[in-house]
């Protein structure tokens, strides 16, 4: 390392010169644009390290997918809450157990795999793999991010309830996804005497859901997952939508998947169910998620059982992290050092991307006194005068409402941007709730003096007059990483001026 070898005077005036007066105190990070910029003004001729800039990404599309094997689809099961979700897959689960190994320990472990028999037709999957918690918030956060891991949603109503808040709820999310899932909607507890398929099938229709039998495009099945009466045309039905989706993947190759759970067992330290959705897992892999590395140890199915590889369409418990991952990252295979290389940057990324919260509030509050002094100096002619410091009380607060398309997706919303900030200025979340933006909301804002949040819903001309007339700010996007943006500018606005 060569140094530039000049007093630290010398190097503020020169970013001076170069119009870095922000940056110009004496314990900031400099960006690498920045630091060569002011090495070359010193006339010295930097190198910039590659390396610190390195990462690992998601191989890039296979060139030829349909010279890939199939792989298992991943289903998710939703719907109103007591409609039978957990009934239903805890009958699947068992049902798979039961043609499996005596005595296998069933396990939750975010996902479970049922076989598909042979004679539901030989080019469909050969099993199913369903992800087990139903309206997981793993799921919602992946989606959120806008990653798609399921390839079918099974949408299940309750025959004896019909269409009930959260059933609205999932058909919405079912609209918004449609060309990118398939859909299944099981009519559930037909066991249970007096139900009445035909008004439920109807009241779908209402709601724009066309089942195959009234002559629509959305299969459904009738089904009891207390007794498990029409379970196998449930994975049947399945079975035929993936045979359509065609769903292939690299059988062997750079692993890229999720996590769907991650806990610390005794014994085991930090295990996570990792989701692969390309390539072969194999115990000695060297994994990497968010900034969490893993040589694995031991993989494990949801029966307890040891795996030694897994490929796409598989969950598996995974040990051999040496820290704990989160529910909803990538996984992504590397060599040991390449991971190493990965996380260091990834480190340095969310300290800078931290530091430049305050260089830019700095900057944007340095720009705005000097606006606001230029204007006083024109209006009273005067000399300009240094402006009193303030005495800070507290942080100030950016107060969000936050309305969301389903209750998964506005707690994931809500996680998000609850940690944006520092200690002068930070987000608290009023409140959070499903569905539109309405002027009810809009009225809210105003009286806690805050902005709205949306994700994934919509809001409608009055509403955003009303808006307007208020000053009461909206930011709406499908995408989380837009919201989160938009926060941090604003908090950003809020910090105090610092001269
Ligand atoms: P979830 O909230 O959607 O996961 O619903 P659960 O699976 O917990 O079921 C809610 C209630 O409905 C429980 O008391 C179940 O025993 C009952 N239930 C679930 N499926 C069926 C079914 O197919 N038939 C009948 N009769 N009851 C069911």
């Amino acid at each position: 390392v060569e140094h530039l070898a000049r007093l630290l005077s010398d190097l503020q005036d020169k970013m001076f010169q170069a119009g870095m007066e922000a940056q110009s105190s004496f314990d900031y990070v400099l960006t690498s644009d920045y630091a060569v910029l002011l090495a070359e003004e010193f006339g010295r001729k930097p190198i910039v390290n590659d390396e610190a800039a390195f990462d690992l990404y998601p191989p890039p599309p296979h060139p030829n997918v349909a010279s890939l094997p199939t792989r298992p689809p991943v289903v998710t099961i939703m719907g109103h809450v007591d409609h039978g979700k957990t009934t239903l897959l805890d009958t699947l689960r068992s049902s798979s157990v039961a043609k499996g190994e005596v005595g296998g320990i069933t396990q939750h472990i975010g996902a479970f795999s049922v076989p598909v028999p042979s004679a539901s037709g030989a080019a469909g999957p050969q099993s199913i793999t369903f992800l087990d918690t139903p309206g997981h918030a793993a799921f919602s956060a992946m989606r959120a991010r806008g990653a798609q891991v399921t390839d079918i949603i099974v949408l299940v109503v309750a025959a004896d309830d019909g269409i009930m808040p959260q059933t609205r709820e999932v058909i919405e999310l079912i609209k918004k996804d449609r060309e990118k899932v398939g859909v299944v909607v099981a009519i559930n507890k037909i066991d249970k005497p007096g139900c009445d398929v035909d008004a439920l099938q109807k009241a779908l229709l209402v709601e724009d859901i066309h089942l195959e039998d009234l002559g629509g495009d959305t299969p459904s099945v009738e089904v009891s997952g207390l007794t498990g009466k029409g379970l196998p045309e449930l994975v049947e039905t399945l079975s035929l939508i993936a045979e359509i989706q065609d769903l292939r993947a690299e059988p062997d190759g750079a692993v890229f998947g999720y996590v769907l759970e991650s806990k610390v067992v005794k014994g085991l330290g930090a295990i996570a169910t990792v989701l692969v959705l390309r390539g072969c897992l194999k115990p000695g892999s060297h994994v990497l998620s968010g900034v969490h590395h893993a040589k694995v140890r031991m993989m494990q199915d949801s029966n307890g059982k040891s795996v030694k590889a897994a490929s796409p369409g598989m969950a598996v418990t995974v040990s051999g992290w040496k820290s704990l991952p989160s529910a909803g990252d990538e996984v992504l295979q590397g060599t040991e050092s390449e991971i190493k290389k990965a996380i260091a940057n990834r480190q340095r990324k969310a300290d800078i991307e931290a530091s430049l919260l305050d260089i830019e509030a700095i900057n944007s509050n340095r720009q705005k006194e000097r606006e606001r002094r230029q204007a006083e100096a024109e209006t009273t002619g005067e000399e300009l005068q240094l402006p009193k410091e303030e005495t800070p009380t507290g942080p100030k607060e950016l107060r969000l409402l936050i309305k969301a398309d389903v209750s998964g997706s506005a707690e994931a919303v809500e996680g998000a941007l609850q940690g944006i900030g520092n200690h002068l200025a930070v987000t608290k979340v009023i409140s959070s709730s499903v569905g539109d933006i309405l002027e009810s909301d809009v009225m809210m804002a105003k009286a806690v003096g805050g902005m709205i949040v949306g994700f994934s819903v919509s809001s409608s001309r009055p509403v955003e007059t009303l808006a307007a007339q208020h000053d009461v700010p909206i930011a709406m996007s499908d995408i989380i990483y837009r919201l989160m943006e938009d926060v941090r500018a604003r908090v950003i606005k809020l910090l105090p001026v610092i001269i």
